[in-house]
């Protein structure tokens, strides 16, 4: 799955959400999530984001931020 990091904060342009097939983004408190059961890692959404803040979950940067996307895309 792919993960959104810090570079959302306080961000959140929605250009990965128009563009995701499965619409598997949600709003977390103050960056955008992806849902890591519904995300089907087609990666089309990591071009799109115009703060590089999506990671494929093999990046070292999505280990930390990984548990928060699954936390918040299941509470919102
Ligand atoms: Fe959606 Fe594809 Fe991005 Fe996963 S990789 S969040 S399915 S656009």
């Amino acid at each position: 799955a792919y993960v959104v990091t810090e570079n959302c904060i306080k961000c959140k342009y929605q250009d990965c959400v128009e563009v995701c097939p499965v619409d598997c983004f949600y709003e977390g408190e103050n960056f955008l999530v992806i849902n890591p059961d519904e995300c089907i890692d087609c990666g089309v959404c990591e071009p799109e984001c115009p703060a590089e803040a999506i990671v494929p979950d093999s990046d070292d940067k999505a280990a930390a931020w990984a548990q928060l996307n699954r936390d918040y895309s299941g509470q919102w």
